[in-house]
């Protein structure tokens, strides 16, 4: 019998599943995505100025030539219109079901029972692919009063497009790659925004270009030149920004340029002050935007550093009085290091995911967990990048799962066996040490207690090499035990 593959989420990386299904003639799977439409993150993330700081055709599948692309940078919308093309060319939609969440995924020691919302009676399935990415759940702050306030808030991730900012008092607590990304719309809009900055981030510029349509053409009809120009901002993202997020040749060149761009872009030493890191660069997610630091200068917008006290109904009080807001946007990121949450999964002899992961999330090459057999991960933990595209990673990861399947189909579920997650835990600590994530400033990359669980501390050559060796000898047989 042909193995039934259930992939759970519709975004870059379950579309990527899907159509590598589609395209090795395994039609024995099911899409299971929570809401009305595909794309994930790009569907969720709808913000003003939504899109993405790497450039389009490095941001696009490797076996999808696609000639559309209007800008070196996509934004949201082109993004979304990317996938959903992807996932009508490959014929993929159909095996979507949309409007199903998984809240429930038990293995009983042969096959995955998989529980969605609403339905009682559990789907069976040989193997389950989780691929609901690391930024699906927006967190909300910590902060007294908050449900006390008399205007409009939300998170940036749930943007209220129906609430005009234009003329209002706006308030924007964090400032990372999501407030960059639409701050410099806000400010056009309100009468005042103020930017509650709790760390300053590292800014560089982002050299955005628009794809006239000859330029559209050539990308379409010149042979080679798509996969040239891909292939070159690769190595230009692997050789330049990789180093500099290793601490090696290229960190002091990357301070020396967001310095500079500080420099440029901000005249008011006050301002830059407050707009000057004290940690290395890459420790936390750089920012790469032209726009945001000159909408910070704009007579409209304050950047406040006082720490915020509590939320009132007129506004966010900080410790030096109340600045007063009508709206109050929260940009404060994703529950990231609570991989899988609200899932509820289950393994062998009963064992909970959540459990095993107390202490931080692990897999195998992010792939796959001890005592969870034919359950894969995409994006899993250590696989998020600082420096090039997630969907090379999504891919490396789907080429490993499909490298697994004929086993699996053979010998029955397998696990990743416990010696090998051991060596593996062992390499990812020694490459870690390396890394800037480490010390010197807190970001969403690791869990509260300091450890990294969401970046891969190698260069991505490494990872395609791990992920495209035979899958095999890591593995071994649950049955047979
Ligand atoms: P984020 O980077 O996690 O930023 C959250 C912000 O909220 C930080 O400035 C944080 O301050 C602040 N914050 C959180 N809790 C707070 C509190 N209680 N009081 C005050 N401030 C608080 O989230 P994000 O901007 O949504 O970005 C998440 C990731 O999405 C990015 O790092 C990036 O990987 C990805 N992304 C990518 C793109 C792209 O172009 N490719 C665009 C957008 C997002 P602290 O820094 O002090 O913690």
């Amino acid at each position: 019998m042909a193995l039934r593959v259930a992939i759970i989420g519709a975004g870059f990386g379950g579309l990527c599943m899907a159509i590598q299904l589609e395209r090795a003639g395994i039609r024995s799977y099911t899409v299971f995505e929570k809401a009305d439409d595909l794309g994930g993150t790009w569907r969720d993330n709808s913000y003003p100025g939504a899109g993405c700081d790497i450039p389009s055709h490095l941001y696009s599948y490797s076996f999808e030539k696609y000639s559309s692309w209007t800008r070196r940078y996509p934004e949201q919308p082109e993004i979304l219109g990317y996938l959903t093309h992807c996932a009508d060319k490959y014929d993929v939609r159909r095996k979507i079901r949309f409007g199903s969440e998984v809240r429930r995924a038990a293995f009983d020691g042969t096959t995955w029972h998989l529980t969605t919302a609403g339905r009682d009676t559990p789907e069976t399935f040989d193997v389950v692919v989780m691929s609901v990415g690391q930024l699906n759940q927006p967190r909300l702050p910590d902060i007294p009063g908050m449900t006390e306030f008399a205007g409009v808030s939300f998170h940036s991730a749930r943007w209220n497009h129906e609430h005009d900012l234009t003329g209002r008092r706006v308030a924007v607590i964090g400032n990372g790659s999501s407030a960059a990304q639409f701050i410099p719309r806000v400010a056009e809009r309100a009468a005042h925004l103020d930017v509650f900055q709790r760390t300053p981030n590292w800014v560089i510029p982002k050299p955005d270009a628009t794809f006239g349509p000859l330029a559209r053409l050539a990308f379409h009809f010149v042979p080679g030149l798509q996969r040239a120009y891909r292939e070159w901002i690769y190595r230009y993202a692997e050789g330049t920004l990789y180093p500099a997020l290793a601490r090696g040749w290229s960190s002091g060149l990357l301070e020396k340029r967001a310095l500079g761009h500080l420099r440029e872009q901000v005249p008011d030493a006050e301002l830059r002050a407050k707009l000057t890191p004290d940690y290395p660069p890459g420790c936390k997610r750089v920012v790469i935007d032209s726009s945001f630091y000159p909408a910070l200068t704009r007579p409209n917008v304050d950047v406040v550093t006082d720490k915020i006290a509590r939320i009132t109904a007129a506004g966010v009080e900080t410790t030096e009085g109340l600045r007063a807001a009508d709206t109050i946007v929260y940009a404060t990121g994703f529950k990231t290091t609570e991989f899988l949450t609200p899932i509820e999964v289950t393994g062998l002899g009963g064992r909970s995911l959540q459990e095993q992961w107390r202490d931080g999330a692990e897999a195998y090459l992010g792939i796959s967990v001890v005592n969870f057999p034919n359950l894969f991960l995409l994006y899993g933990p250590n696989t998020n990048l600082g420096h090039n595209s997630i969907v090379f990673m999504i891919e490396c990861q789907v080429n490993h799962i499909m490298a697994c399947l004929p086993h699996l189909s053979r010998t029955g579920p397998m696990e990743v066996r416990p010696e090998v997650m051991a060596a593996w835990r062992g390499r990812l600590d020694a490459a870690m040490e390396r890394m800037v994530w480490g010390n010197g400033c807190q970001s969403w990359y690791k869990t509260a207690s300091g450890r990294v669980t969401n970046n891969w501390p190698g260069p991505t050559t490494l990872y395609r090499r791990l992920t495209s060796r035979p899958p095999l000898p890591a593995y071994r047989s649950v049955t047979s035990q």
